[in-house]
């Protein structure tokens, strides 16, 4: 433990932010890591619990105790090895993930919780920019060929354990960048994209062969997931040619909002117009790029999309930009006692609505109105709980004016015909059915196909994708090899 009496002592440090102004100007992330002596302060504030909350609330158990007491005695090398222990990219979870580890922190039932994740990014950063994050090619090659598909966290983090083991992965992607929702969903001011081009460059030093504008398997001719492939191999040449496959394509099925008007223009999934601005910005020259400038924009859907569609229009330069939501307002602040150590319920207000944003709970949309074939309004009607059930509150219709209505209810699936091209089942939710359990954990119905990520548990977060690609891969590791020294 560091200082014995750092949680007395000292407060919690947020990181810090460029103010909405300057930071609307641009593309770029715009929270200021903690510097190395904040960031060894913060450190000392870690009790070393007995019983580490922080390490059972972190879906890749993260070490945490053991990092922060490394930072605060200053040796950042060695907290950089036990980061690494657990999490292949801490640079993604450290700039986007919730740290459902913060809400699980014993400081959190009365006080502040340690500040891991502003920590967990410092470590990263400081990894980086001396040069400590290198390659680490197997030392003995197995001869074994394993095709990962989808170049997803889950994926990533697959193709880079695998390959560690020695196996030969190649990593098939059907868009024409890498990174999945980390590269065309999460915008470039939540998190750059060279932080992925470098990881990339590092699984290449370890043997790892990518392969973008490549589809496996069917993909049904009126999707509009981005695919950008040039070509497509089938299930079956992919099954001939690899020991093992490990599908991680992610939940791509956007939900849809079946009102009359539902197809004017105007109205676009969240992920038609979010991918376009992060290609834009990396350099492609679109046609008819979706933008909101100048626009009344409408997102549905309160969620982290939702919240990135609104700091996406507002750099656009919307005129007005407003997020409805289903569900009643939540409370500001939690009831801890009652909620700790589990993700708590509550107003969660993110970076992208301080810039700028109207904000509507227990709200629902009933119709879409247009003009000339393009959405000028919606007609919604706020709604009541009532023992779980939805309720329409009589009397309470408005007209909302819009010219750009963008929606961000989540996913439902992964695009199923992947999925059926491999014979492999689906769960009640259209996700592939496979376990997780130790022995044959991730494998399907179908021979030596495995599944990880949000293909196989639905849509989540970079975290628990980074979790289960790990895991899958240590149980590839056991099929090609009879066992495993690859972490859980
Ligand atoms: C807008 C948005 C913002 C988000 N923000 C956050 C956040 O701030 N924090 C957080 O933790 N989580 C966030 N998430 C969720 C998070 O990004 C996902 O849970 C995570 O990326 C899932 O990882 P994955 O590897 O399973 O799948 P994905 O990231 O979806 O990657 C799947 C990849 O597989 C490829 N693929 C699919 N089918 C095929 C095929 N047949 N052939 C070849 N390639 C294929 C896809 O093109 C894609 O690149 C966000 C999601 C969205 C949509
Ligand atoms: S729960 Fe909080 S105080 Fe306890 S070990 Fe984890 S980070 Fe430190």
């Amino acid at each position: 433990m560091g200082k014995v009496t750092g949680f007395l002592e000292y407060e919690r440090l947020e990181e810090g932010y460029e103010p909405p102004q300057a930071r609307l100007k641009t593309w770029k992330e715009f929270v200021i890591t903690l510097a190395e002596d904040q960031a060894k302060v913060q450190g000392a504030r870690c009790m070393d619990c007995g019983t580490p909350f922080c390490n059972n609330g972190c879906p890749v158990n993260n070490i945490i105790p053991d990092f922060n007491d490394l930072v605060y005695r200053g040796d950042w090398a060695n907290a950089l090895t036990t980061l690494h222990q657990t999490n292949n990219f801490p640079e993604f979870t450290g700039r986007v993930c919730p740290a459902p580890c913060e809400a699980a922190c014993t400081l959190n039932v009365n006080d502040d919780a340690v500040g891991i994740k502003s920590i967990e990014h410092a470590i990263i950063d400081r990894a980086w920019a001396e040069g400590w994050v290198q390659p680490q090619p197997a030392a003995v090659k197995t001869g074994k060929k394993v095709a990962v598909v989808g170049s997803g966290p889950a994926g990533l983090a697959a193709a880079q354990q695998l390959a560690r083991a020695g196996h030969e992965v190649t990593v098939f992607e059907k868009n024409s960048r890498l990174g999945g929702l980390l590269r065309y969903g999460i915008p470039d001011f939540k998190m750059e994209k060279s932080h992925i081009d470098r990881r990339v460059a590092q699984m290449q030093a370890e043997g790892v062969v990518f392969r973008t504008g490549v589809l496996v398997g069917a993909w049904p001719a009126d999707s509009k997931v981005t695919n950008d492939a040039k070509e497509t191999i089938t299930a079956d040449q992919l099954k001939a040619e690899f020991d093992a496959v490990l599908l991680a394509g992610g939940s791509e099925t956007s939900r849809d909002l079946p009102v009359p008007g539902r197809e004017l223009d105007g109205v676009y999934y969240a992920m038609e117009f979010l991918p376009q601005q992060n290609k834009v910005n990396a350099g492609d020259k679109l046609k008819g790029q979706i933008k909101a400038t100048g626009k009344h924009v409408i997102v549905i859907g309160g969620g982290d999309t939702g919240s990135d569609c609104v700091g996406t229009s507002n750099r656009h330069g919307a005129a007005s930009v407003t997020q409805f939501e289903l569900l009643p307002q939540p409370p500001i602040e939690e009831n801890r006692p009652l909620t700790w150590p589990y993700w708590p319920i509550k107003l969660r207000t993110s970076s992208s609505h301080d810039e700028g944003c109207q904000r509507e709970f227990a709200i629902s949309t009933k119709e879409l109105v247009g003009s000339k074939g393009r959405v000028t309004a919606l007609k919604t009607v706020r709604v009541e709980w009532q023992g779980g059930k939805m309720v329409e509150v009589a009397g309470s219709e408005q007209e909302y004016k819009a010219d750009l209505v963008l929606l961000a209810m989540g996913f439902v699936a992964p695009v199923a015909s992947v999925l059926e091209a491999f014979g492999v089942d689906k769960d009640g939710r259209g996700n592939a059915r496979a376990g997780t359990d130790d022995a044959g954990g991730y494998a399907t119905n179908v021979a030596k196909v495995f599944a990880a990520g949000d293909m196989r548990r639905g849509q989540s977060l970079v975290v628990w994708a980074i979790r289960e690609g790990r895991q899958a891969a240590r149980s590839v590791d056991e099929f090609l090899m009879g066992a495993s020294t690859l972490p859980r």
